[in-house]
């Protein structure tokens, strides 16, 4: 933690508008955030655009998708006072500085960002074959570097993404400087640790496979959803040990549940002493506790809808005072600047 006499870091980070979140996001990147707010000078974007590369073919819930997922942010404890929250779409900045570093970007580097192949194999019910797509991880760039953020927070798998905004953002410093000065810093990745945070079906939690737990949902669904749990096979019959190392609702204990639950699981289930359906309650009793509060504070901000949206007008309009004045220097580096210069363009 910087001194008092230091300024803080300052950190950027997105989430695309995919509606409402599920606690994959929250461990995966949310809690993370919420506890940085008070150490990093925090930017976190709603990213639309981003959203957009994917499922550019009906925008209809773009707009709602965008407030759900501040719905969420808001119910998770990111607090309009402790940071900046905004939608990418509200600041076109990013458009502007997307284009720019699109003009210097190398097709190359793009192709060999490991998702686009991946993704574009694996999603196979939409065309990806778009010019959005394969840029995205240029305006990814934009993004990040329009805040000249020191750090972006992110898992393992995105420190490529990382990588390439360094490299996009010296090839810009390399070609344009400001007074023989570079205009952007390198960010750095800040490695979040990843819990293994596993779905209903023990697969990674996620929407495409419809496993998720969502934050919004009320005590009896998520009571439900882990009564159908996956367990460790090997529990076949009620006195079969089993080792929750190996199982699913294990991990959620691991996460959740705390460590006298947590000694209580691990006893239990390898001795056969409790069965499965005990287990899951504690889960259960577990996960809810974690969510009840979030529900509540959500429900504050759903009863008063003008309330998130102001918190995202005064979000947008801290974060456009910033990308003006990076793309002010953007475009005086490119030689661009709106200003009247006298003996420009004369000829003279
Ligand atoms: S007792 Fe708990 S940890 Fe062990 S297999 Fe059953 S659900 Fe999993």
């Amino acid at each position: 933690m910087p001194s008092g006499t230091q300024a803080r870091k300052r950190v950027l980070s997105g989430m695309r508008s995919t509606g409402k979140l599920h606690l994959g996001n929250y461990v995966g990147a949310l809690a993370n955030w919420v506890r940085m707010q008070d150490q990093y000078e925090c930017f976190f974007f709603i990213a639309d655009w981003h959203a957009l590369t994917t499922d550019y073919a009906d925008t209809s819930r773009v707009k709602e998708n965008s407030i759900e997922v501040l719905l969420d942010w808001l119910a998770a404890g990111l607090d309009p006072e402790r940071c900046t929250m905004f939608i990418q779409s509200h600041v076109p900045q990013h458009a502007e500085l997307h284009l720019l570093f699109s003009m210097i970007t190398p097709l190359g580097w793009l192709e060999r960002v490991p998702t686009y192949k991946e993704q574009r194999e694996n999603i196979a019910d939409k065309d990806l074959g778009t010019y959005g797509f394969l840029g995205y991880p240029v305006l990814q760039a934009a993004d990040i570097a329009m805040y000249k953020g020191d750090f972006v927070p992110v898992g393992e798998d995105q420190v490529p993404h990382v990588e390439l905004t360094r490299e996009i953002v010296r090839r810009f410093n390399q070609f344009y400087q400001l007074s023989g000065k570079a205009i952007f810093p390198e960010p750095q990745p800040l490695l979040t640790p990843a819990a293994k945070l596993p779905g209903t079906d023990g697969r990674k939690m996620s929407k495409s496979y419809g496993n998720t737990i969502l934050l919004t949902d009320p005590e009896p669904v998520v009571r439900q959803k882990l009564k159908t749990m996956v367990t460790d096979p090997a529990r076949v019959r009620r006195t079969d040990p089993g080792n929750p190392d190996v199982c699913p609702v294990g991990d959620l204990h691991k996460i959740f549940s705390n460590p006298a639950t947590i000694a209580k699981v691990n006893e239990g289930c390898r001795s056969a002493g409790i069965g499965c359906i005990e287990c899951k309650g504690w889960a259960a009793d577990a996960l809810v506790n974690i969510l009840n509060p979030m529900q509540e504070r959500r429900k504050k901000y759903e009863d008063n809808p003008r309330l998130p949206w102001d918190i995202l007008e005064s979000g947008s309009a801290k974060a456009g005072k910033v990308a003006d004045a990076t793309m002010t220097e953007v475009r005086a580096a490119m030689g661009m600047s709106l200003d009247y210069e006298a003996g420009r363009g004369t000829g003279k």
